[in-house]
């Protein structure tokens, strides 16, 4: 069942343990995509009291208020932490550094703090330093996104079903990881934990490879001079329209991704390169059976993140347009009495 389908919401509120209260304050540092989505999947399951956000600007600040996002709306990121009990910075990662210099000496003894951000070793090394002693520094990743930004492009169900991967370094409180484990559960997410080191190069395969391929297929076609760009755009569905969603993804954060987790990105990019080079060879001799062969084996990897739920077995992308199916066939192609 999809998350933005009408009774998903109330079965996963059944199926978690009814609301216990795990926060009394939550502070969002950041309200954008994924900090309006924790406040409003925070607030839909009852987790958390009282929620506090802001945001660098101040309209988007005012944007927050007038959605109702908060109980209340900070000036800034020091006022924002005080008094909250789990903050959960939620900006681009290159910003991380920064915000825990900002909030440092504002956080409560006792208070966990957490980020959201896509990689992991540079959060942590960057963070660390400016958060005192007796605050608990659980680092996290929800696996879960679109190509949008802001605080009008969150909602509620967008952690169902994907996975939430702390990171914590040796030492932490273990009680303090458990509990903002149950909180992302309580989000509709599975938690899993490892190194931060290892998620990053997780993640340099599963995303932010994708996300380069997507931002350089979209620059060259737009690049050739043989191919106008308006066909470009009136045959996409050939296969280029995929890739340009993800390559409509924010810049800010895409920037600081690659230049904060450099080291597993170019690993992997070097073994993609060599890959591509033993395609291309194929390609140019004429070599059937290993193309058939990759192909028949990267079929396989998809059909597995359809069993393993993390993907739609329907051609739309996990993403239902009901408007669509409502639009009569044009002639010639629909059979009469469709319309
Ligand atoms: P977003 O929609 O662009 O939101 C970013 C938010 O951070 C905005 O509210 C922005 O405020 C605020 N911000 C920036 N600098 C700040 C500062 N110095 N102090 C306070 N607030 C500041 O971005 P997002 O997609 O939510 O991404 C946020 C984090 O989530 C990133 O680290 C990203 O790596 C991670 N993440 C993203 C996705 C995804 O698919 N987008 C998925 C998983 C994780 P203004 O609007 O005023 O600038």
């Amino acid at each position: 069942m999809s998350p933005r389908s009408k009774n998903f919401w109330p079965k996963l509120r059944d199926a978690v343990t009814k609301s216990a209260v795990l926060y009394n304050r939550l502070a969002l540092i950041g309200t954008g995509l994924i900090g309006s989505s924790i406040a409003r999947a925070a607030r839909a399951q009852g987790v958390v009291r009282e929620i506090v956000a802001t945001a660098q600007s101040a309209a988007t600040r005012r944007r927050v208020a007038e959605l109702g996002l908060a109980d209340q709306v900070a000036e800034t990121n020091a006022a924002a932490v005080v008094g909250a009990d789990l903050v959960i910075v939620c900006v681009p990662v290159g910003t991380c550094g920064a915000v825990a210099a900002e909030i440092g000496p504002h956080l409560a003894s006792g208070a966990t703090v957490s980020d959201v951000g896509s990689v992991k070793a540079a959060v942590l090394r960057d963070m660390t330093p400016h958060l005192p002693r007796g605050v608990h520094f659980v680092p996290a990743h929800p696996v879960a996104g679109t190509e949008n930004s802001g605080p009008d492009a969150g909602f509620a169900g967008l952690f169902v079903g994907r996975w939430c991967i702390l990171t914590p370094a040796d030492g932490v409180d273990v009680a303090a990881i458990e509990r903002l484990a149950t909180f992302w559960r309580s989000l509709g997410a599975q938690v899993e934990t490892m190194p931060a080191a290892h998620h990053d190069l997780v993640l340099a395969i599963t995303s932010h490879l994708p996300h380069l391929i997507a931002y350089t297929i979209v620059g060259t076609a737009d690049e050739l001079a043989e191919v106008t760009r308006s066909e470009v755009l009136k045959f996409s569905a050939g296969g280029f329209r995929d890739f340009t969603r993800i390559a409509a993804s924010d810049p800010t954060m895409w920037r600081d991704v690659f230049l904060s987790n450099k080291d597993a990105v170019l690993e992997m990019l070097g073994s993609f390169n060599e890959d591509l080079s033993r395609l291309t060879r194929a390609i140019r001799r004429g070599d059937g059976d290993a193309l058939f062969a990759h192909f028949a084996r990267t079929r396989a990897i998809r059909r597995g993140i359809v069993q393993a739920g993390q993907d739609s077995p329907t051609s739309d992308f996990g993403r239902p347009q009901p408007d669509l199916q409502a639009e009569p066939l044009p002639r010639p192609y629909a059979l009469s009495g469709d319309e």
